[in-house]
């Protein structure tokens, strides 16, 4: 991007709320029925039908505004939003307005020093969070012939996150999505699943020229449904938007559809095509109050917070920041850790091998933490040997573990049955080491005339030598001490 303008980013990001029931019925909440099973009078709006407020959805909102230091409104309203879509039964959609329940909170993220000039996490305000329904789904045949509807999902519950313009990269929308996707995975108010659609964000995006304080006019991309699709779709927008600029072109303010496949964004319908949605008040839901009694329950039910873990685990483990993110991706990974840490006796130890081989495996086998084959006690049998440098990382990595996940016992009885014990005795290693000095005379008549890059060479030797099972650091000392001495 040229270097000259300033990106302006804020996010409106779609919560589905996993309460039981829907937000004003009491319809399941629930994917994989089948087609409009799951519909009553109040979410087909059918005439004379009332709604309901879930309290369970309020409670949902009020965590969330809890967790981001929110002013919580002790009174908001129902607005009804007009348009006229097949998915749509009511003709409206029931949202909040104008003022909304959970108001003016903050995200603090990790910003991006290309934009900012300058290292540390910056603060990202949250403008309102508000609770409004879901529409249903409409399905198209391939052949153009037939369309149908679902209406399973219309009336489920969402919180509708606004972010204010803070974001100043695409980067840094990334990490604020993914902050707030942490958060409502942690309090437990949404499956977090972004491609069946739980998760989703739409992105507005403007720039303006270095030192403005006007903001410039902004697109907004539509139905982003990936940290990466936000992140690549923004790159894209910000590139495309100050090439218009550089040619003296406006940008127009417009709502825009990011192609995949293509890699680009692509205009849909403009500020003069914009609907008129007609919002008026809800006539059939009072005012929506909240007593201070009912926000300190909720407060006093809040688990712990991602970026409170995050803490907790920097200062007690000496973690950096992207390890502890990497740590605190879901609740389960977090707990999976906690428990790791605490009975191999090693959090950097725990956190290595939940990042390391744990991770990779997961991948490899497409499973998530809560499936994997290895309970925290048989994994920290592990890292305790390692730990306690009775077993090489090497040794562990490449044997150990694969014979853990293969069920062949406890990882001391593994090691004790394929004499794997790490060699720690310094008489063994010192002895291996003058065998392999003898063998290499050159390598060691260069590191003599100063050639301290080889040491390397020798080390690697050395650990062949002793088959993989050698303390490394052992190692280390002892070629250090030998090679003073000479
Ligand atoms: P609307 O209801 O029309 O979508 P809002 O005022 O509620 O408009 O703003 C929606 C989102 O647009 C918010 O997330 C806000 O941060 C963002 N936004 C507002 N102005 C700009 C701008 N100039 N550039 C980028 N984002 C913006
Ligand atoms: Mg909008
Ligand atoms: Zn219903």
């Amino acid at each position: 991007m040229h270097p000259g303008y300033e990106a302006v980013i804020g996010l409106e990001v779609h919560v589905q709320l996993r309460t039981r029931s829907k937000m004003f019925c009491a319809c399941r909440n629930a994917v994989g029925a089948a087609p409009n099973s799951q519909t009553c009078p109040v979410c087909l709006g059918l005439p004379g039908a009332l709604p309901t407020l879930n309290a369970e959805a309020v409670r949902m909102a009020l965590a969330l505004g809890l967790a981001v230091e929110a002013q919580i409104q002790p009174q908001s309203t129902f607005y009804r939003k007009q348009y006229f879509y097949p998915d749509l039964p009511k003709g409206y959609q029931i949202t909040q307005g104008p003022v909304a329940l959970v108001e003016w909170g903050h995200l603090d993220i990790p910003g991006d020093p290309r934009v900012r000039g300058t290292e540390g996490p910056v603060r990202i305000r949250l403008e309102r969070a508000h609770l409004e329904e879901d529409a249903g789904k409409s399905h198209h045949d391939l052949d153009g012939k037939a369309s149908h509807v679902d209406l399973n999902r219309a009336g489920v519950p969402l919180l509708e996150i606004v972010g204010a313009p803070d974001l100043r990269s695409a980067q840094e929308a990334s990490d604020y999505l993914k902050a707030l996707h942490r958060l409502v995975v942690a309090l437990d108010i949404c499956d977090g699943n972004m491609e069946e659609g739980s998760f989703r964000c739409d992105a507005n995006v403007s720039l303006r020229k270095k030192g403005d304080p006007a903001f410039g006019t902004r697109a907004e991309v539509k139905n982003l449904n990936s940290f990466r699709f936000v992140r690549q779709a923004l790159e894209f927008e910000l590139e495309r938007q100050a090439e218009r600029l550089e040619q003296g072109l406006p940008v127009l303010q417009e709502t825009r559809g990011w192609d995949a496949v293509a890699g680009e964004t692509r205009g849909q319908r403009t500020k003069e095509a914009a609907m008129d949605y007609r919002y008026f008040p809800e006539p059939d839901l009072p005012p929506l109050t909240v007593n201070a009694a009912e926000i300190e329950a909720v407060r006093a039910a809040l688990p712990e917070l991602p970026e409170q873990q995050i803490r907790r685990w920097r200062e007690a483990y000496g973690l950096g920041p992207d390890e502890a993110q990497a740590l605190a991706q879901s609740r389960a990974f977090a707990a999976y850790f906690d428990t790791l840490a605490r009975l191999s006796g090693s959090g950097r130890g725990a956190a290595a091998w939940m990042l390391g081989e744990v991770s990779r495996t997961l991948n490899e086998l497409s499973l998530g933490i809560e499936a994997f084959p290895l309970a925290p006690d048989a994994l920290a049998g592990l890292v305790r040997l390692v730990e306690a440098r009775t077993l090489a990382f090497g040794t562990a990595k490449d044997q150990v573990f694969p014979a853990l996940l293969a069920g062949e016992g406890t990882a001391d009885a593994i090691v004790a049955r394929r004499g794997l014990a790490q060699v720690s005795d310094r008489k063994a290693i010192e002895a291996l080491v003058a065998t392999v000095l003898q063998a290499h005379p050159g390598p060691l008549a260069q590191i003599r005339a100063g050639k301290e890059g080889l040491k390397g060479f020798l080390v690697g030797q050395i650990l062949k030598a002793g088959g993989g099972r050698l303390d490394a650091k052992l190692v280390n000392e002892v070629l250090a001490q030998v090679l003073v001495k000479d």
